[in-house]
């Protein structure tokens, strides 16, 4: 029988996880189908719960109902449990798990699709929202030499050391005279066409600029272009997500570069 998975969101039309999955379900010979739904902004758990009893195996989550997931969930992974968020449930055994797979998505684009290591890095992330909450974690895993963490609002990045141990967090002003390898945009500034306010000699040579947005250039990606750094915008994070998200729920691994080259197409 064809398994059923969905993907919920408000809104979600431009969502592309469908074609994203039915490209790694024909890769892979997987019997499945993956469906977007809307579902209203105050139904959520109704709207998965309806999904589930239909016979939905596993679901993604995107914006805004991660945190829900994560309290629906009755068992969590420790990176969902550290993110606070969930992006992945599976349904099995009268039970809802969840996961988060962003931070996976975002390391494995890093280190496979850019051939970028980020062990010993001095590391720079900004925004202290959900997108960054999640990818905290798998980045600590890789070792960097630091990982600092920028926010607009300070304490909202203050509050993370809460959560997290070996990290440093502060304003954009107090970056002032340092310089990093990895340069990672996980605000969401680039949606209003707007650049956080970044000291100019923040780019250490050979650095890599990343920004989780994708779709549109975005004033981080093009100043870190002046200032020769390496860009990627957030593509490869969305496939390499959803190619965990796959692995979690049918244990294979899709490869990711052609299902990347095909969206940018
Ligand atoms: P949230 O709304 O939870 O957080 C937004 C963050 O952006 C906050 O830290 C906020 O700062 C900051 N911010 C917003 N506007 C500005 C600005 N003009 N200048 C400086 N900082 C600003 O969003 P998410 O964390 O869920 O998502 C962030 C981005 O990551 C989105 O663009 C999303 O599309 C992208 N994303 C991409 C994924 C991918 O697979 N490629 C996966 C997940 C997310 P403050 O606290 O001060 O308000």
């Amino acid at each position: 029988m064809t398994d059923r998975y969905a993907v919920f969101g408000n809104p979600i039309s431009h969502s592309k996880s469908p074609f994203i999955h039915a490209a790694f379900a024909r890769q892979t010979g997987q019997d499945l189908t993956y469906e977007a739904i809307l579902a209203p902004l105050d139904r959520f758990a109704d709207s998965l719960e309806s999904f589930r009893q239909q016979d939905g195996k596993g679901a993604n989550v995107t914006v805004p109902f991660k945190e829900n997931a994560y309290r629906i969930a009755g068992q969590l992974t420790d990176r969902a449990e550290k993110a606070g968020a969930v992006n992945t449930l599976t349904f099995a055994n009268g039970q809802i798990s969840g996961d988060n797979t962003d931070g996976a998505g975002l390391v494995n684009d890093i280190r496979s699709n850019l051939n970028f290591s980020i062990v010993g890095k001095r590391v720079l992330l900004m925004g202290a929202g959900g997108a960054a909450r999640g990818v905290i974690l798998p980045l600590l895993a890789e070792t960097p030499a630091n990982l600092t963490i920028a926010n607009r609002t300070p304490g909202k990045a203050d509050d993370l050391r809460k959560h997290f141990s070996r990290i440093e967090t502060g304003s954009y002003q107090s970056l002032a005279g340092r310089q990093f390898d990895l340069i990672i945009n996980a605000t969401s500034s680039g949606l209003s066409d707007e650049l956080p306010p970044l000291p100019d000699d923040i780019f250490a040579e050979g650095a890599l600029a990343y920004d989780m947005m994708y779709g549109r250039e975005t004033p981080f990606m093009m100043l870190a272009r002046q200032h020769d750094a390496q860009v990627s915008d957030g593509l490869g994070m969305l496939v390499e997500q959803a190619a965990e998200a796959f692995f979690v729920w049918r244990g294979i691994r899709p490869l990711t570069a052609p299902v990347i080259a095909q969206i940018r197409r």
